[in-house]
């Protein structure tokens, strides 16, 4: 009870921010004379990047955490291995599939065209293929911990996670020290996300004056996009994988719901959880299957990350007028893969990994900050679909395992 609660600060917060910013920002820029607005637009921003910088430094220890720790776990469950080749499996194949309406979707309704935002860092050079593969290993140590490294050390993590997993018995100690070290990570980005709401207070603030209402319309345009095409995966996606599964749809929309509602509102997958294994046992799967698919796909399964990062990145390309080539689009949904996959299961988590897709794509990373505006809106729905595809992916891996549903 105590955590909802602090939840719904938490997201009462960040709204007044946002209103407040909107608000500010319209009245500066409304009655300020032009060199003030110059001046106090740069102050607000430079509050509002101040949080941008906090996630960064952020980033390659979580990255690094969250990844050996879970490659760790699943390698000790190795008696498992046919439910989790399943798992993966379906979990890869949906999270590609909701990329991919991410980019239709970005394209067509193309929701951050005609802003021209300009950006101060130098305009980023597309990368060749060359460039794109052996960015992924990087040449040194150190360059692991920079944003742009973050490849480099996922894949890093995976190798240290597998060799701990080698070690046996032995190797426990370790393992249980990456699952403590992942939890620490998120509690430090917990620490920061308290001045998530200042930070969204300056950056609405910022983008009233410099860029006016107009920017409003993008962002309306932007989650009316994401909400449907989030809301098709949901409906018809999953309808057709727990058919597949054998379980009638109605059945599992009725036992998804609360799980569904939990999500949308703490945006959590972590946080609910609990709720998504109660549907799983309503939705009458074995224990022996939820209990290892629904756990890891609370932190690598993200249908709903994945399709927020994919229109997240276009959606900026397009506000500073970047062109994508079609390689590109195709980058952008393997980026949006790794990404979700790392994206930790907490509110906000998917922005703070946007950063590193944005930085495969070459994009400005001051999207973040853009993106971070409009944040409590786009992860409710994200988390609640990200939540409702474990269990889905979970009814079928029962039917391929060869198991009964109970009825
Ligand atoms: N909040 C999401 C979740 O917990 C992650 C995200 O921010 O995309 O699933």
């Amino acid at each position: 009870m105590a955590k909802s609660s602090v939840q719904y600060k938490f997201l009462l917060a960040i709204a007044l921010g946002f209103i407040l910013g909107i608000l500010i920002g319209w009245v500066v820029s409304a009655t300020a004379p032009a060199d003030l607005q110059k001046t106090l637009s740069m102050w607000f921003k430079a509050f509002g990047d101040i949080f941008v910088r906090l996630i960064r430094i952020a980033i390659p220890p979580l990255i690094f955490f969250t990844i050996a720790a879970a490659t760790a776990s699943i390698a000790d469950a190795r008696k498992l291995g046919r439910i989790l080749a399943y798992m993966l499996v379906l979990y890869i194949v949906t999270t590609i599939a909701s990329a991919v309406w991410g980019v239709i979707g970005a394209s067509v309704v193309m929701p951050g065209a005609g802003l021209n935002l300009t950006t101060q860092q130098p305009p980023p050079t597309p990368p060749s293929g060359i460039d794109i593969l052996l960015s992924f290993f990087q040449t040194d140590f150190s360059s692991l911990l920079v944003v742009g490294g973050a490849m480099t050390m996922i894949i890093f993590a995976i190798i240290l996670g597998l060799a701990v997993a080698f070690l046996g018995e032995e190797g426990r100690k370790v393992a249980n020290i990456l699952s403590l070290g992942s939890r620490t990570m998120i509690g430090f980005v917990r620490i920061i996300m308290y001045y998530a709401p200042i930070a969204v207070f300056m950056y609405a603030a910022w983008l009233m004056i410099v860029y006016g209402p107009q920017m409003l319309g993008a962002y309306a345009k932007f989650l009316g996009t994401q909400y449907a095409l989030t809301l098709f995966h949901f409906f018809v996606i999953y309808s057709i994988i727990v058919s597949a599964g054998g379980l009638s749809p109605v059945k599992y929309f009725k036992a998804q719901f609360y799980p569904f509602v939990l999500a949308f509102t703490t945006r959590s997958s972590a946080v609910s959880l609990p709720a998504n294994m109660e549907a799983a046992r309503r939705m009458g799967i074995p224990e022996e299957v939820y209990g290892v698919t629904l756990p890891i796909g609370a932190t690598v399964n993200m249908d709903g990350t994945a399709l927020y990062q994919v229109m997240s990145a276009i959606f900026v390309a397009q506000l500073f007028n970047i062109p994508l080539m079609p390689y590109h689009y195709a980058l952008l949904v393997f980026a949006a893969l790794i990404g979700s996959v790392a994206t930790a299961a907490i509110p906000g988590g998917g922005t703070i990994m946007l950063a590193y897709v944005l930085a495969v794509m070459g994009l400005p990373l001051e999207g973040v900050g853009i993106m971070l505006v409009i944040d409590p809106i786009a992860d409710a729905i994200r988390t609640a679909i990200n939540l409702s595809g474990d269990n889905a992916c979970t009814v079928l891996v029962t039917k391929l395992m060869g198991l009964k549903l109970r009825s």
